[in-house]
């Protein structure tokens, strides 16, 4: 072979693989190389300290399957069942009915090959149950701050990689509202619309008898997150501690409890709550927040809370999308209203805004393209794409959801001057309030929901206000806040600047107190 017909080419190096983890990860090493953060240090958060996979299995019950028409035709003289115990019956969004209990036992059940017909008319397939196992999973991040903290999600679509990067969103935020705990994410992979209440229960307490050897009232404390609630929480809480004799000293193992059994006032509002006080600091240099407008991704916890709070202080909700459709109205969307719809109707088996009379039906794509001064996004993660950037029409973002914008859209938003008041301070107000909490389950108090809303809208507005004079560069100390050890020589994003405030805080521990070889 002569010289000339030698190819020369360089072999590209290996690309690490891009995961929904080294996304998130992205702006850490960002504010890293901004702070120069110490080497070891840096090793310490890359990745988390423990990462917890474990499974679940359950008896899950009899059900019944609506069947498609053909196969339904079939069975239409078949006689109707009438069921006794109609209290019995469960039904789940999906359509399918869970028998609890003995719903059938006293009725007059007309069955062939397993099928039957309720007066409905519907003709269902019953399916007896079956065990099931679903995988679970905790991922402790940091605890160089206290101990790790972070909520429970119940979700089809979670992973390890998810929750490594949820954990270490938690590490961040648990920096930045400056409460004396580190960071944890995790949950089921499972989809809670599938399953009855009781079996929900049942998966609960399975999951907590395998959690219990990995968490701790001073090790880690679960709270609520997507498909998770109160009402879980109590049964985490109560499977912990059973049988304990100090169980009343272990209330403080879960936060976002009922009130009464331990939780916080103003718990259930918290996030909005806290998202609400950062949007009313941003607006607090310019105009009031009255007459503003906004849409709305997400009416779960958050979402239904910011709008029913922004809306209280004068703001126009315009359109909102979940996860079954989206809804506008270009005169404000009634939020009281709209809240009775969704949730204290009990026809809406979804629990979704879609079909709510005061609005129209529009397109979720179309949502992105609706002018308002603002988009609070309070869904799940990676919503905001580089395209969708490009379309928006807001002002101003504000994270409700955590993660819910890509670092492409990040890039994007930029670019177009599109302000942003960053997850891990815009949704803290969660996590801060289970610090009051469990301070208060440690101390035995309950405080009363004016205390909680004044501590927090003081936590909120000084960290945020830290977060901006970082983000401008203008170190500087008043009466509520001092940002002069944070600023980091020139002016960077909000992103950026809530970054470098979580990893400052965090590396003083390190530095300060050391490490344990
Ligand atoms: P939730 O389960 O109460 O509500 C979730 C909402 O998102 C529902 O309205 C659902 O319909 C909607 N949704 C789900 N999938 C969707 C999709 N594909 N497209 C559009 N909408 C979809 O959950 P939540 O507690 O309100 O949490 C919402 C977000 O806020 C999550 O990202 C969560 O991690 C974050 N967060 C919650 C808290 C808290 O205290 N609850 C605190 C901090 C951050």
């Amino acid at each position: 072979m002569s010289e000339s017909e030698i190819v020369h080419m360089r072999v590209p190096p290996p690309q690490p693989k891009k995961t929904v983890f080294t996304e998130a990860m992205e702006i850490f090493h960002r504010a890293a190389d901004l702070i120069g953060l110490d080497k070891r240090v840096r090793l310490e958060l890359e990745e988390p300290d423990y990462e917890h996979i474990f499974y679940v299995s359950t008896k899950l019950k009899d059900r019944l399957v609506p069947v498609p028409a053909e196969e339904a035709a079939k069975f239409s003289d078949l006689p109707i069942t009438q069921v006794r115990d109609a209290g019995g019956l469960e039904m789940l969004a999906d359509g399918k009915i869970i028998l609890n209990g003995r719903a059938l036992l006293g009725s007059d059940v007309s069955i062939r090959r397993g099928h039957l017909r309720l007066p409905s008319g519907t003709v269902y397939q019953l399916i007896p149950g079956e065990s099931a196992r679903f995988k679970a999973y905790r991922v402790q991040h940091n605890q160089a701050r206290g101990p790790y903290k972070g909520g429970i999600r119940y979700h089809r679509e979670v992973s390890l990689d998810l929750f490594k990067a949820l954990a270490a969103e938690m590490t961040w935020k648990t920096a930045i509202a400056e409460v004396p705990f580190g960071g944890g994410k995790g949950g089921i992979q499972i989809d809670p619309r599938q399953y009855g209440r009781e079996e929900m229960q049942a998966i609960t307490l399975r999951f907590m008898y395998r959690l219990k050897a990995l968490i701790g009232t001073n090790i880690d404390i679960p709270a609520p997150d997507v498909g998770t609630n109160g009402e879980i929480m109590a049964l985490m809480y109560r499977q912990y501690s059973d049988g304990e004799r100090e169980r009343h000293n272990m209330r403080g193992i879960v936060t976002g409890k009922d009130t009464r059994i331990g939780g916080s006032e103003g718990r259930v509002k918290a996030t909005g709550q806290g998202l609400v006080y950062c949007v009313e600091d941003y607006f607090a240099d310019r105009e009031s927040l009255r007459g503003k407008s906004f849409i709305l991704q997400g009416f779960g916890n958050v979402g239904s809370n910011a709008a029913e709070i922004l809306t209280g202080m004068g703001a126009r909700l315009l359109a909102v999308n979940d996860a079954d459709g989206t809804i506008y109205n270009g005169d404000g969307i009634d939020v009281p209203a709209l809240l009775k719809y969704v949730y204290e109707n009990p026809g809406n088996l979804k629990k979704s805004v879609l079909g709510f009379p005061g609005a129209q039906k529009i397109e979720k794509k179309d949502l992105w393209e609706v002018q308002a001064d603002m988009l609070v996004p309070a869904a799940l993660g990676g919503e905001i794409t580089g395209e969708i950037a490009e379309k928006l029409k807001v002002k101003l973002i504000a994270e409700g959801a955590n993660g819910p914008t890509t670092p492409e859209a990040d890039r994007v938003l930029q670019r177009r001057a599109i302000d942003m008041i960053p997850d891990i301070i815009a949704n803290a107000g969660g996590v801060t309030v289970s610090y009051y909490e469990w301070i208060q389950n440690k101390r035995m108090e309950g405080w009363t929901e004016a205390d909680v809303n004044s501590k927090l809208e003081l936590a909120m507005k000084r960290n945020y206000r830290i977060i901006r004079d970082i983000s401008k560069n203008t170190g500087r100390r008043t009466d509520m806040h001092d940002s002069r050890r944070f600023v980091v020589g020139k002016e960077v994003s909000t992103r950026e600047a809530a970054m470098v405030l979580a990893l400052k805080r965090i590396e003083a521990h390190y530095l300060l107190e050391g490490f344990s070889q």
